[in-house]
C-alpha cells in the first residue's frame, strides 16, 4: 500500500518526474507508519520533497481500511519554517502541482507587543475550515498567538492534521533564549497533536545536536536518517586578515567589482556574508566602481531588479528580500553579487551559487557548514572562502565555539576533514586530485598539475 500511495503522491505533486533517493523513501515510509523522524540530509539532497509528498501519501493511508473512520479525511500537514522568503518559495513550488498550500502568519498588533493572525496572503475562510493541505507557519504564529493556537485546537485541524514537519530544525539549536523564544517551545506544538508523527529536518547536526533536537521536540523513539553532510564539490579556503577597516574591505572588493564590471551577467554568482555596517559600505563601493555599468543591460531601467549586485539584510522589507531570492533562483539572474548578513539564503533553492565568502566566521561549525553549503547546489565546482582575524575568535567573543576557534587556528590539516569531524561525520575517500579539496590539501597536492 505504501508504494502505491507514494506513486500517487509523486504524480500529483510538482515533483512528478523525480526519482526518490533511498533516504527520502525511508523518511516517508516511517512517517507513513506513524513514526517520528529526525533526518539530517545534506543541502541539495531534497528535504522539502518529503513534505510536499506527505498530504497525498497520507490521504491514501487514512482513507483506507483499517484506518478509515467516518467520512473522507483530507490530511493537513503543518510545516514550521523560520522565514517568510522560504515559505513563499515552497508555496510557489506547491502551486506547480495539485497540492493546496497556504501560510499561517502573524503580525504585530498596533501599539502593542502582542501578535495577531495575518491571513492576508491566504484565503482565510479556507484556512479556518482546514481546506489547505500544506499549512506553513512560524513558531510564533502557533505558540505566541492565541488565535493561532485556537485554530490548531479547532476540530477541522484536530481531525485532519496527520504530520508535523519542523523544517530547518537546527534553528532550535541556534535560537530560543533571547531571539525567537518560541523555537525552544516547539514541543508544545507537537503536544497539541499527540498522535501525529513529527519530522525534524536539517542539513547539518552533530550527535549532540540531534539529541538536543529530540529532547526539545519530545520525539518518541524517532527513526534517525543521517546522510553524510560532505559536499565534495566545494573547495574550502581560509585567509588570515589583519584588521577590519576600510583598507581591508577595499582590497577585498576591488577585484570583484572590476571583474563584475567586465563579465556582467557572466560573473559567477557570489554571496558575501559580512557584518551589517560593512554590507552598506560594500554596496556603495560597488555603486561607485561600476558607475553606469551597474545595471544590465547598461541601457536598462535603473531599478534594483536590473542591478548586478544587491544587499540582503534584516532592515530590508520582505518584498525586497523576496525579489532578490527570486532573481537569484532564476536561470538568467542579473544579480551576481550579494552582500548579506547571515539570514540570507537559508533553505532557498538557488542552484548556481559559485562562491560563498565569509568576512568573519559564524559562531559554530554547523552554521559555517550550512552557510557554505549554499554554494554549488548544482553539483558543479564551488568555493568557500573565510577571512578571519584574532578579534573574530577572541576568548571573550560571546557564543563563539571552540571548534570554530580551532578551525581558524588550524595550520597543518585538511579543512574539510576538520569540519566533518566536528559534525561527527565520516570523511569519505576523495575522488580526483586533492587540490580540489581545500587550501591545505592544495598546498600538499602532488598531482602532475601541481608539481609542474
Ligand atoms: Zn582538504
Amino acid at each position: 500500500m505504501f508504494f502505491s500511495n507514494l506513486q500517487r503522491a509523486i504524480s500529483e505533486s510538482s515533483y512528478w518526474n523525480v526519482n526518490l533517493k533511498p533516504k527520502q523513501v525511508k523518511c516517508l515510509e516511517a512517517i507513513y507508519l506513524g513514526r517520528d523522524v529526525v533526518a539530517v540530509l545534506p543541502t541539495g539532497y531534497g528535504k522539502s520533497i518529503i513534505f510536499h509528498l506527505l498530504p497525498v501519501l497520507l490521504f491514501g493511508k487514512v482513507n483506507s481500511a483499517p484506518f478509515q473512520s467516518c467520512g473522507t479525511i483530507h490530511p493537513i500537514v503543518i510545516v514550521v519554517s523560520p522565514l517568510n522568503a522560504l515559505i513563499q518559495d515552497q508555496i510557489r513550488r506547491s502551486n506547480q502541482g495539485s497540492i493546496k498550500a497556504a501560510i499561517l502568519n502573524v503580525k504585530k498588533k498596533e501599539n502593542s507587543d502582542d501578535v495577531e493572525l495575518d491571513l492576508a496572503d491566504s484565503n482565510s475562510s479556507l484556512l479556518r475550515e482546514g481546506r489547505y493541505e500544506l499549512v506553513f507557519t512560524h513558531p510564533e504564529a502557533v505558540l505566541s498567538c492565541k488565535e493561532g493556537l485556537e485554530l490548531l485546537r479547532s476540530s477541522p485541524y484536530q481531525r485532519s492534521v496527520q504530520a508535523i514537519v519542523i523544517d530547518e530544525a537546527h534553528c532550535i539549536l541556534e535560537w530560543g533564549d533571547d531571539f525567537r523564544k518560541d523555537y525552544s517551545h516547539l514541543g508544545m506544538l507537537c503536544a497539541i497533536f499527540p498522535n501525529v508523527p513529527v519530522v525534524a529536518l536539517t542539513a547539518t547536526a552533530s550527535k549532540t545536536d540531534i539529541s538536543t533536537i529530540k529532547k526539545s521536540l519530545t520525539l518518541r523513539n524517532p527513526l534517525e536518517v543521517i546522510g553524510n553532510p560532505n559536499r565534495p564539490n566545494i573547495y574550502y579556503k581560509k585567509v588570515f586578515r589583519e584588521g577590519e577597516d576600510v583598507d581591508f574591505f577595499e582590497e577585498l572588493l576591488a577585484p570583484i567589482a572590476h571583474d563584475l564590471k567586465v563579465k556582467t551577467v557572466n560573473y559567477p554568482i557570489t554571496i558575501m556574508y559580512l557584518p551589517l555596517r560593512w554590507c552598506g559600505f560594500a554596496f556603495k563601493f560597488f555603486e561607485k566602481r561600476l558607475g553606469n555599468k551597474q545595471y544590465y543591460p547598461s541601457n536598462a531601467k535603473q531599478s534594483p531588479e536590473n542591478r548586478l549586485f544587491a544587499q540582503y539584510h534584516a532592515p530590508q522589507t520582505s518584498t525586497m528580500k523576496d525579489q532578490i531570492l527570486k532573481e537569484l533562483s532564476s536561470s538568467v539572474s542579473k544579480v551576481r553579487v550579494v552582500f548579506a548578513t547571515v539570514a540570507m539564503g537559508m533553505g532557498v533553492d538557488i542552484p548556481s551559487i559559485r562562491t560563498v565568502i565569509h568576512v568573519g566566521p559564524p559562531r559554530t561549525v554547523r552554521e559555517y557548514f550550512q552557510e557554505t553549503g549554499r554554494a554549488g547546489r548544482d553539483g558543479k565546482q564551488a568555493h568557500a572562502l573565510l577571512y578571519y582575524n584574532n578579534r573574530d575568535i577572541a576568548r571573550n567573543r560571546t557564543g563563539m565555539s571552540d571548534d570554530v576557534r580551532s578551525f581558524c587556528q588550524l595550520e597543518d590539516g585538511c579543512l574539510r576533514k576538520f569540519l566533518l569531524n566536528c559534525l561527527d561525520a565520516r570523511v569519505p575517500d576523495r575522488k580526483g586530485p586533492s587540490h580540489y579539496c581545500c587550501s591545505y590539501c592544495e598546498s600538499t597536492c602532488k598531482c602532475l598539475d601541481c608539481i609542474a
